[in-house]
C-alpha cells in the first residue's frame, strides 16, 4: 500500500516539467486529505486546483472537475498541508548543497532572512518570476548593529527593497529611539534583538514589532547597568561576566529548582508582553545545538544532517574554534541553564497567547544549524514543551503569514484556502497526530513548482556532498572585442589538503546538453584562489552545469545554473579617465568611466588594477551604478606601471553572477614624484 502510493505520485509527477514554472500551468491535487490549518481539522477526499502559484478551487473529489490540460498529482488519501515558514534564517552561498534546496526538500516554502543582502533580493525576484527554484523569500535590511555613525541615513538607504528593519543588541537608547521614529514614519516593520541599553521596557514602549529570539529575554534576569554607554565591542564581555557571576551558583540545579528560582521572573517578563502585539520568533533549537557542540561535538557531527555542514565549519568544530565553543569557553555549564530558562520562557509565552513564529537561525555557516532540517527539530521542541501538533504547525504557518501581513500588508499563505499561495507538503501520515510525520513527505510545492519525492531525493542526495570541497561557476562574458565567452570556474576548498593543481586528476563539466569536451589539461590554474578556469567561445546554454573533480578515490562536485543569458554592453573606453597611457601624479588618483545602459537587470560595477606582471593588486566594487573610484594613498607606487579595467555584472554577489562584460585593460604610469 505504502509503496504503491509513493509510486503513483512519482509516476504522475514525471509528467510535470522541472524547468521554469509557468504562471498559467494548472496542477490538480486529487484525492487528498486536507490539513487546511484554518481550524484544527482534516477534510477528507478533497481535490485542490492550482494555477501558477495560487489555489483557485477546493472541493470534494467527486465534485471538482479537473481541467483536461491540468497536471495531476493523485494523493490517494495522502495528507496535504501548507508549506512551513522558517522566519529567522541567514542565506549564504557557503553550504555544500544549495541552501534553497535544503529548505525545499524539508517542506520549508517560506523563509525570512534577518540580515538581508542585495543578492537575496535577486534570488527572491528570480524565484517569484519562476527563473529559480526556492522558497518564497522575505528579507530584513542588513543589520543595524549600533556601530553606525548615522543610523538615520542607514535606515533610508536600507529600506529600499527590504521588507523590514533588523535591529541589533548594541544600539544606544538614543539611536534605538531614532530608528523607531523613522521606521514608524516610513511604515517599516521592525524586528530585532532587545538592545542592551534599552531593555524590554524600552522595546515595548517604542513598539518594536518583533523580538528575533526567545533567548533575548534572558538579559532581563541579569543585573547590569543599562546606562553604561559602552562601545559595542565591550558590551558582550561585560554582560558575559555578569551572567556568569550571577548564575554560577545555579549551574548545578535540577530542572525543578531552576523553575523555582526563575518562574516568577519569567512570568513577570511574559506578562509585560500581554496585549502588546509584539511577536516573538522562537530559535530554541539553537540552544540544543549549542549544548551538543559544547559537550558532545563528535556525536553532533555523527548525526546524518551534519553531513550537510560546510567542511570549514566541521574543521573549526573539531579544532574547538567554533563560534559557541569560543563564546562559552570556561563557562560551558551556563548553556544548559540558559536552555532551561529559554524553555520556561517558551512555555509561558505560549500559555499567555503571545504570537510566536517559528524560526531556527538556520543558514549562517558559523553556527551549525542545517537549513530545512532544523525546522523539524524546532517543531519537536515546541511539542516537548506543551504545544499540540496543531499549535506547533500554526507557529510555522498561520502565525508566519500574519507577521508577513504586518510587514508588507499581505496575509496570503499558511492556510490552504482559495486565493492563498499554493505552498504545500504532501504527507503519508497525518501531521496533526505527530509533527514527525512531516518528515515523511511525498512531495513539496513552492513558488509555483511541484517537487515529487524522487526529485527531492536527487536534490539532497548525500552522494552529491563533496568529499573534495568544490565551488563551481558558469558565467556568460562579453569581452572587449565584443565576443561572447563562457567561463567556467572550479574552485577547490582549502580543506582538500592535497597539492594543487597536480593532485586533482580529472575535471569534468556536464552542461544542459551533456558532457563537454574539456579536460583538466585545458584549464588554467590561478593559485591564489585555488581556481581552475577556462573560457570557451560562445554564450552558455540556459540550464544547470555540473562540475566534477577527482583525486585518487576522492571526488567532489558542484553545480551552478545559468538561468538567463544577457548581452550586457561593454562600456565605451573613450569615456574613461584617465585615458590610455596617461601618467598620474596624485597619491590618490580618481578613476572614472561612462556607464552602460541596460534595463533588464540591475548593473554592478567592479574596478580592478593590475601590476606590470599581470597580477591583480586592487579591486573595489560590485557596486550598483558606480561611476568612479578614488584609490587611497600608498597603493600605487611612484614610477610603477599599471593597467586598470571595469567589469560590469548583473549581480552584486560573485556566486550569483550570471552575465558580465569587461573592458580591455588601460595602462597608466605613476609619476616618480607624487603630490
Ligand atoms: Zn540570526
Amino acid at each position: 500500500m505504502k509503496s504503491s502510493k509513493i509510486l503513483r505520485v512519482v509516476i504522475l509527477t514525471i509528467l510535470i516539467p522541472m524547468g521554469c514554472s509557468n504562471s498559467e500551468e494548472i496542477i490538480a491535487f486529487k484525492n487528498v486529505s486536507l490539513v487546511p490549518m484554518t481550524a484544527e481539522k482534516i477534510v477528507p477526499d478533497q481535490t485542490i486546483l492550482v494555477k501558477g502559484d495560487r489555489i483557485y478551487r477546493i472541493g470534494k473529489s467527486d465534485e471538482v472537475k479537473i481541467p483536461d490540460k491540468a497536471k495531476v498529482v493523485d494523493g490517494d488519501g495522502a495528507f496535504l498541508m501548507p508549506g512551513l515558514a522558517d522566519m529567522h534564517v541567514h542565506l549564504t552561498g557557503e553550504w555544500p548543497l544549495p541552501q534553497l534546496d535544503l529548505f525545499l526538500a524539508n517542506g520549508v516554502t517560506t523563509v525570512r532572512d534577518l540580515d538581508g543582502r542585495d543578492f537575496m533580493l535577486q534570488w527572491r525576484d528570480a524565484i517569484k518570476a519562476g527563473q529559480r527554484a526556492g522558497p518564497t523569500i522575505y528579507a530584513a535590511s542588513p543589520i543595524i548593529w549600533g556601530y553606525e555613525k548615522n543610523v538615520a541615513e542607514h535606515i533610508s538607504k536600507r529600506k529600499s527593497g527590504y521588507d523590514s528593519i533588523k535591529l541589533y543588541s548594541y544600539l544606544s537608547e538614543n539611536d534605538f529611539k531614532k530608528v523607531m521614529v523613522l521606521a514608524k514614519e516610513q511604515k517599516l516593520y521592525t524586528v530585532g534583538h532587545i538592545p542592551f541599553a534599552v531593555g524590554l521596557d524600552g522595546v515595548i514602549s517604542e513598539e518594536m514589532n518583533e523580538i528575533a529570539h526567545i533567548e533575548e529575554f534572558i538579559w532581563e534576569f541579569i543585573d547590569f547597568d543599562r546606562n553604561e554607554n559602552l562601545p559595542p565591542k565591550e558590551w558582550f564581555p561585560y554582560l558575559k561576566k555578569a551572567i556568569y557571576q550571577q548564575n554560577k551558583p545555579f549551574f548545578d540545579l535540577g530542572t525543578n529548582e531552576i523553575k523555582n528560582k526563575y518562574l516568577q521572573e519569567v512570568t513577570a517578563t511574559v506578562r509585560k508582553l500581554e496585549s502588546k502585539n509584539i511577536s516573538v520568533c522562537t530559535t530554541l533549537y539553537l540552544d540544543e545545538v549549542i549544548i551538543q557542540k559544547l559537550f558532545e561535538p563528535q556525536k553532533f557531527l555523527e548525526q546524518p544532517t551534519s553531513a550537510y555542514l560546510p567542511q570549514q565549519y566541521i574543521n573549526a568544530l573539531l579544532q574547538g574554534k567554533e563560534k559557541h565553543q569560543l563564546q562559552f569557553q570556561g563557562g560551558e555549564d551556563l548553556a544548559p541553564l540558559k536552555y532551561a530558562i529559554d524553555k520556561m520562557l517558551l512555555i509561558e509565552l505560549h500559555k499567555a497567547g503571545i504570537p510566536l513564529t517559528l524560526g531556527t537561525d538556520a543558514g549562517t555557516g558559523a553556527m551549525g544549524i542545517v537549513p530545512g532540517f532544523s525546522i523539524h527539530a524546532e517543531l519537536r521542541i515546541l511539542i516537548e514543551n506543551g504545544f499540540s501538533p496543531y499549535e506547533a504547525i500554526q507557529a510555522a504557518t498561520v502565525n508566519a503569514s500574519r507577521v508577513v501581513a504586518a510587514m508588507i500588508g499581505k496575509d496570503d499563505f499558511g492556510t490552504i484556502d482559495i486565493g492563498k499561495r499554493a505552498d504545500f507538503i504532501l504527507l503519508e501520515k497525518n501531521p496533526l497526530d505527530d509533527v514527525a510525520n512531516i518528515k515523511n513527505r511525498l512531495g513539496v510545492m513552492a513558488a509555483g513548482r511541484w517537487y515529487g519525492e524522487k526529485e527531492i531525493q536527487t536534490m539532497i542526495d548525500p552522494a552529491l556532498l563533496p568529499t573534495i570541497p568544490v565551488i563551481g561557476g558558469v558565467v556568460n562574458i562579453r569581452n572587449p572585442a565584443d565576443e561572447f565567452i563562457t567561463v567556467f570556474d572550479i574552485i577547490i576548498g582549502q580543506s582538500f589538503g592535497g597539492r594543487l593543481p597536480d593532485d586533482i586528476e580529472s575535471i569534468t563539466v556536464t552542461g544542459p546538453e551533456g558532457v563537454l569536451a574539456i579536460r583538466k589539461e585545458d584549464f588554467t590554474f590561478w593559485s591564489s584562489a585555488n581556481d581552475f578556469y577556462i573560457g570557451v567561445p560562445g554564450s552558455p546554454k540556459v540550464g544547470t552545469y555540473k562540475f566534477t573533480v577527482t583525486s585518487g578515490n576522492r571526488q567532489g562536485s558542484a553545480i551552478d545554473t545559468q538561468s538567463i543569458v544577457r548581452p550586457i554592453p561593454v562600456p565605451d573606453i573613450s569615456t574613461f579617465s584617465p585615458p590610455e597611457g596617461e601618467t598620474l601624479d596624485l597619491k590618490t588618483p580618481t578613476f572614472s568611466w561612462g556607464t552602460v545602459t541596460y534595463f533588464d537587470a540591475p548593473i554592478y560595477y567592479l574596478f580592478q588594477i593590475y601590476d606590470s606582471t599581470g597580477e591583480e593588486i586592487y579591486r573595489r566594487g560590485r557596486i550598483q551604478n558606480m561611476t568612479s573610484h578614488t584609490v587611497s594613498a600608498g597603493i600605487l607606487k611612484p614610477g610603477e606601471k599599471y593597467r586598470w579595467r571595469i567589469r560590469i555584472s548583473d549581480s552584486g554577489h560573485w556566486m550569483e553572477e550570471q552575465n558580465r562584460s569587461e573592458t580591455k585593460k588601460l595602462s597608466f604610469k605613476m609619476a616618480h614624484a607624487l603630490k
